[in-house]
């Protein structure tokens, strides 16, 4: 009896030390990654490869599905907004720079590119009234006209006059 009373603070104590011995350890970091493939919903995916009973009113859970089959969740972010709104885009391929987190398929979007026949395309938003460019279809910021999608062959004559 006295012997139990002896060892279970030992145990105690020396689980103590171990948590206060281990170094911080170190947050895994996320990795860059550049993906190519096509916008959709992943949820609507995962309903035809294994019969997932989706409800037909379900909110699209949009994600990124790579040329090797790979699926990534987009997070929602400013530089990610118009994949989500502009359906336009969904139907292109896609090429995107952004980080996965560890241990999750989780992708945030820093940039995205389309590919046209071969040749990749810079996407971009644009008031050409007030040339002004933006990640983000919607109204300019300035003349609150719609800006327009424009899809302009990288290192070729690409760049807009700025504001
Ligand atoms: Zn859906
Ligand atoms: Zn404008």
């Amino acid at each position: 009896m006295r012997k139990f009373i002896v060892v279970v603070p030992l145990f105690f104590i020396v689980g103590l030390i171990l948590i206060g011995a281990k170094p911080t350890t170190e947050k895994p970091k996320p990795q860059e990654i550049k993906l190519k493939g096509n916008i959709l919903c992943l949820a609507e995916e995962m309903k035809t490869l294994y019969n997932v009973e989706l409800d037909a009113e379900h909110k699209h859970l949009y994600g990124f599905k790579t040329d090797k089959d790979k699926y990534f969740t987009l997070l929602h972010t400013s530089l990610s907004k118009a994949l989500f709104v502009d359906k336009r885009l969904h139907e292109k391929d896609l090429i995107i720079n952004g980080r996965v987190f560890p241990n999750s398929q989780l992708l945030e979007v820093l940039s995205f590119m389309s590919v046209r026949d071969g040749v990749v395309h810079e996407l971009y938003y644009y008031c050409d009234t007030c040339f002004i460019r933006t990640v983000a279809p919607g109204n300019c910021d300035c003349c609150q006209a719609p800006v327009v999608l424009m899809e302009r062959p990288l290192n070729t004559d690409s760049l807009v006059p700025s504001p």
